[in-house]
């Protein structure tokens, strides 16, 4: 069982900034209460609580986790749901927060765009460094995104990012590789759709994350025949077409790649390229090896 007074987790690593640097970014893993919404593909419950996160946990977990850590600018606060959950993040514990963070250039939470209000203003009014916030849009394929089980239509997801926008608050879309029900060239062409639907939207930067297993629901799926995990070429492909686009920093996931790889060959040198193209913004050249199967 995880402790709401310690970060599950924390790391930093290297991400290009809007201004172009490669600049090191925190994240801290926030325990806390689990997320109200029950996404299908979703395995980050397994971090959570069941019960509300007592007023001053959180504060207490990021001065833990920032006394760990080397100094950097800019911080990712996830909290395996919705950071303006109430039960979650309780709105007590903002001030604090914002004191923890004001050296900070860049502060970005993650929320469910149903909890996308006036609550967001009301902690960026607080907050010293520039607030950001990552929404997942998952799929724009409409009947899989229902299947999701997510609770949200495309239309709230151009509302909480309008309201976003309006609000000179910068945002991020999280984007599904193959999510169930779909096939590999399908899964690849709904990711390509879903990054123009959310810079359309207004977001200024999107993470394609291929979707895994491991949270049981995905397994029975897979048994199904309804859901198998992408392959790191299509990431490859995915992240590409996004680039090239020029409409804003587009990252691929690249933890633990190898679950999207059979071949021994080549993994090393596609995840280098990966993380290249999260670096640089540009297409890095493609790897050949005797295991290319996409077309
Ligand atoms: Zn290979």
């Amino acid at each position: 069982m995880v402790d709401f007074n310690r970060p599950y987790a924390w790391l930093v690593e290297k991400e290009r900034s809007i201004s172009g640097e490669i600049e090191d970014t925190a994240i801290v893993f926030l325990t806390n209460k689990e997320c109200s919404f029950k996404c299908l593909m979703c395995d980050l419950w397994k971090n959570t609580r069941d019960q509300p996160t007592p007023v001053g946990a959180v504060p207490k977990q990021i001065e833990w986790a920032l006394s760990q850590m080397p100094q950097v600018k800019h911080i990712k606060l996830y909290n395996s749901g919705s950071f303006f959950d109430e039960k979650a993040i309780p709105v007590e514990d903002y001030e604090e927060i914002a004191s923890i963070l004001e050296y900070f250039e860049t502060v970005i939470v993650e929320s469910h765009p149903k909890l996308i209000t006036e609550k967001c203003l009301g902690f960026r009014d607080m907050l010293k460094p520039d607030l950001h916030v990552a929404v997942g849009l998952e799929t724009v394929h409409p009947e899989v995104l229902h299947k999701l089980n997510k609770k949200m239509t495309l239309e709230d997801f151009r509302k909480s990012i309008g309201f976003l926008s309006q609000n000179e608050i910068s945002s991020r879309a999280f984007i599904l590789l193959r999510p169930p029900f779909i096939s590999e060239i399908e899964g690849v062409g709904w990711a390509k759709k879903s990054i123009d639907f959310a810079f359309e939207c207004g977001v200024e930067c999107c993470t394609i994350i291929p979707v895994r297993g491991g949270n049981g629901a995905m397994e029975r799926l897979h048994k199904k025949g309804q859901f198998e995990v992408p392959k790191i070429e299509s990431l490859e492909t995915v992240l590409e077409y996004g680039i090239q686009l020029q409409s804003g920093r587009v990252f691929a996931d690249v933890w633990d790649l190898s679950l999207f790889s059979n071949c021994e060959s080549c993994l090393e040198a596609r995840t280098q390229r990966l993380n290249l193209m999260n670096l640089t913004q540009s297409i890095v050249p493609f790897i050949s090896c005797d295991c290319n199967q996409i077309p």
